[in-house]
């Protein structure tokens, strides 16, 4: 255990140390193993520590086969002598703040509700901690928060102890530990006793303080996210930065962001609403234009448009053949490199759309299908619309008696 320094002084953060060996794995990466080392490899819900060696840079630490493997950037260019060593102290007790944390919202839900931690993550950004409930209420939120809080101002100190099996009896654990020799005991007096082999600032005040973001059901737990100490501080700044910009956009103050966001969705709502009428309407208007430009009995109305979607050509030629009965329509819009077409006809006429429509659809590599008196596609730009309306009506005028 010696050789692991962050057991003896959680804030070492340099050291030298002599490299036992520097090997490449099988996927390429080199790592280094030193008789002693400041760098924590990941255990226990805490992520490995960064840093250096000598001028290489330490990506990642794993403890694997008893030994702590230091993984390198680019392999060390000199293993003789001793190495100075720098763990990235920012990240480090980052974790510190982030892991004492959770020991101590754990203690607390347990203490006041019975809720017991069964999941723990250390993100790069959010913490979470699975409780086992399937319910939780703001209020007990607030309530284990406020414990939280209380146990930090308090400034507790927090106690390493390592102890033997039977001396654990001696103490309240929260938690049946896994190991079963040289226990490692973090207590924070009257309120957490735990088995644990992360690194601990020295008092509860160097968290700084915990905030619960949210919670959400997970299969039959709660998984609550929360942030401690620097990262309070950081979230803060950034839904401040948000909120900010929100309420120059909005023209509200802060405390009536909601309302304002509800009251530009209402009204976004009914605008849509307006638009899709008056859109209606139009294409109403559209349909009788183009059938009061044609004056014979049975009008055979066709037309090319720009980037008009599918829907409207479909609306528009079936108001079309529900105003005149006789009529047959071919509407066809040219989309960037896309050809949309809706065949349609009136009651009045027996000529079948799909057939007319499928030998367009070969001509232009398309797509679609309907019913004997309203069909819709849509194909590659091979063709100009007018082109493509000159097609239909050659296979009319040669197909016609197939069609019917
Ligand atoms: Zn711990």
């Amino acid at each position: 255990m010696d050789h692991k320094l962050y057991y003896a002084d959680a804030y070492r953060d340099v050291f030298t140390a002599k490299v036992l060996k520097q090997e490449r794995e099988e996927d390429g990466n080199w790592y280094a193993v030193l008789n002693q080392t400041a760098f924590y490899p990941t255990g226990g819900g805490q992520p490995y520590d960064a840093g250096m060696i000598g001028s290489s840079k330490v990506i990642n630490v794993e403890e694997i086969a008893g030994e702590i493997r230091h993984y390198l950037e680019t392999p060390l260019t000199e293993t003789n002598g001793e190495l100075v060593c720098r763990i990235d102290w920012e990240r480090r007790f980052d974790h510190m703040q982030q892991h004492c944390g959770q020991h101590i919202l754990s203690a607390a839900f347990e203490q006041l509700f019975d809720y017991e931690t069964v999941g723990f993550h250390l993100g790069n950004e959010i913490v979470t901690i699975d409780l086992e409930t399937e319910t939780l209420s703001e209020e007990d939120a607030a309530k284990a928060e406020n414990m939280a809080n209380q146990i930090i101002i308090e400034n507790r100190p927090i106690e390493v102890k390592w102890v033997t099996e039977e001396e654990l009896s001696h103490y309240p654990l929260r938690k049946e530990t896994k190991v079963k020799d040289n226990i490692r005991l973090v207590i924070i007096e009257d309120f957490d006793y735990n088995g644990c082999g992360g690194t601990h600032p020295h008092r509860t005040g160097e968290v700084h303080g915990i905030k619960i973001l949210s919670w959400e059901r997970q299969r039959k737990n709660i998984r609550l996210q929360f942030v401690c100490g620097n990262r309070m501080i950081n979230q803060l700044g950034q839904k401040q930065k948000v909120l900010l910009g929100l309420t120059k956009l909005l023209n509200a103050p802060e405390t009536e962001m909601v309302q304002a966001v509800t009251r530009l969705l209402e009204t976004n709502k009914s605008t849509e609403k307006a638009l899709d009428q008056a859109r209606d309407q139009l294409l109403d208007y559209e349909a009788r234009e183009l059938l009061a430009a044609h004056t014979d009995s049975a009008p055979m109305i066709s037309k090319v448009f720009q980037n008009r979607s599918i829907q409207e050509l479909q609306k528009l030629a079936r108001l079309m053949t529900l105003k005149e009965e006789t009529a047959m329509v071919f509407v066809v819009s040219e989309n960037e490199n896309r050809l949309q077409l809706v065949c349609a006809r009136g009651a009045g006429r027996a000529e079948n759309m799909k057939t007319i429509m499928a030998d367009a659809l070969a001509f232009i590599n398309g797509k679609g299908g309907g019913n004997p008196s309203f069909a819709q596609g849509g194909g590659e730009a091979r063709v100009s619309g007018q082109q493509m309306l000159d097609h239909l009506h050659a296979f009319l005028t040669n197909e016609g008696e197939h069609v019917r």
